[in-house]
């Protein structure tokens, strides 16, 4: 429902917020209401409009009144692609890399992605958790509200299945709404470096049942490049997915152009992400199965990508554009959306405004989520997040901005200054 549809009053309030301005994310542009106010019924928005037009009745409802002080609402940020479950430091790595040396040589002295999966398999439950809450503290802070976290650092049963239990740990501890996505598929592991095709088969059909089982994720993910899974391979775990009711995920032509946007599309995945190589005929199928393209300009920033993906392409096709940290240890350490949103405009050109759609309502979408969550709607879940800001583009120019009043996830207040 729009702001401009007259909703029916509902009969208990809980919260009126007043004293603030709303971009609300609905109907595909900011869709912003000056001097506004909204009200929360349980754990949904039941009214939102001008604050002078306040229906006389909902203010007889003695509601817990907050004031705004003039700042503006605005959707949770919904950060929709992380590996944040990880162990060990590559700070080193990041030193060697300022020294020139390259990644095949930092991987040769046992750095790289394998260091991860080493101190990730090392790891307890307990350390993880610990681990993980500090990032996930941090995301909060920056006014994220709904979290999807990947497997993928385990390479083996019984540490993607600890990694996915510190998931769902999170999920429970935590007020964010988290989505747990499993990547098994996500690097060859070095005890099947010379049988690529074993490696999937254990993740086909050993990991998979076995998730599925335990119901700790909701989508699967792999990561398709000749640096990692061929399209063969990718595919027989996307049919078995299918088969098991998982939602698919695909990180798709980040290196190269793999075809891999257009095997997710035909299984009709929710997203693919990354995407700089992606073709035409790619975007094309992407748009006939209504597939979201998730961008992470903070792994282009971080590797000093130069191919930019195809952001022209995506509007005229009307490919919902979403954008995310995509926060891990080896490619994009970047704990902050703003700093994200900041480099959706500075280095893929997106708009203001495509930005903060891109971490809200295509965010949700890239979740499968959009029908409850990442737009402030009459009847949606209440995911918001107060800021203390002039206009919704400061948080996109004030590049790495924190100043959130307050945030308040699924009807409850927290407050995080
Ligand atoms: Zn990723």
């Amino acid at each position: 429902m729009t702001q401009h549809m007259k909703p029916l009053l509902p009969d208990r309030i809980d919260t009126l917020f007043i004293n603030c301005h709303v971009a609300t994310m609905a109907d595909n542009a900011l869709s912003i209401i000056e001097k506004a106010a909204l009200t929360v019924t349980g754990k949904t928005i039941s009214w939102i409009g001008k604050e002078k037009e306040i229906p006389d009745l909902l203010k007889t409802k003695d509601p817990k009144i907050i004031d705004c002080h003039n700042g503006w609402i605005l959707p949770g940020f919904v950060e929709c692609h992380t590996h944040l479950v990880w162990a060990g430091s590559r700070s080193n790595e990041f030193g060697m890399r300022l020294n020139g040396i390259i990644y095949e040589e930092i991987s040769k002295k046992g750095g790289g992605i394998f260091s991860t999966v080493k101190a990730t398999r090392n790891a307890s439950k307990d350390e993880l958790f610990t681990l993980a809450s500090k990032r996930v503290n941090v995301l909060l802070k920056q006014g994220i509200t709904i979290l999807e976290i990947k497997s993928g650092y385990g390479l083996n049963l019984k540490t993607e299945l600890k990694i996915l239990e510190v998931i769902r740990l999170l999920d429970k501890n935590f007020p964010l709404h988290i989505e747990a996505t499993f990547l098994g598929a996500h690097a060859l592991p070095s005890e099947f470096a010379n049988n690529p095709d074993g490696y999937i088969d254990l993740v086909t059909h050993t990991m998979l049942p076995k998730v599925k089982a335990q119901g700790i994720a909701t989508a699967v993910d792999t990561f398709c490049e000749p640096i990692a899974f061929t399209l063969p391979q990718t595919k027989k775990v996307f049919e078995k997915a299918k088969d098991l009711g998982f939602n698919i995920k695909l990180h798709a032509e980040q290196l190269s152009n793999s075809y891999g946007a257009a095997l997710a599309s035909g299984f009709n995945a929710l997203s693919c992400d990354h995407l700089e190589y992606l073709s035409l005929s790619g975007a094309k199928k992407m748009a006939q199965h209504n597939v979201t393209a998730v961008l992470l300009p903070g792994a282009f920033y971080f590797l000093k990508e130069t191919k930019k993906p195809p952001v022209d392409t995506f509007r005229d096709l009307k490919i919902p554009m979403a954008v995310s940290t995509d926060l891990n240890p080896g490619s994009s350490p970047v704990h902050s959306m703003t700093l994200i949103l900041n480099m959706a405009c500075m280095l893929f050109d997106m708009t203001c405004e495509e930005a903060l759609l891109g971490s809200t309502i295509n965010g949700a979408k890239a979740l499968g989520l959009e029908q409850s969550k990442g737009s402030i709607e009459v009847g949606k879940d209440v995911d918001l997040v107060v800021w203390d800001i002039d206009t919704p583009a400061d948080l996109c120019y004030l590049a790495g901005l924190t100043p959130i009043d307050r945030v308040m996830i699924t009807g409850r207040i927290h407050q995080t200054t």
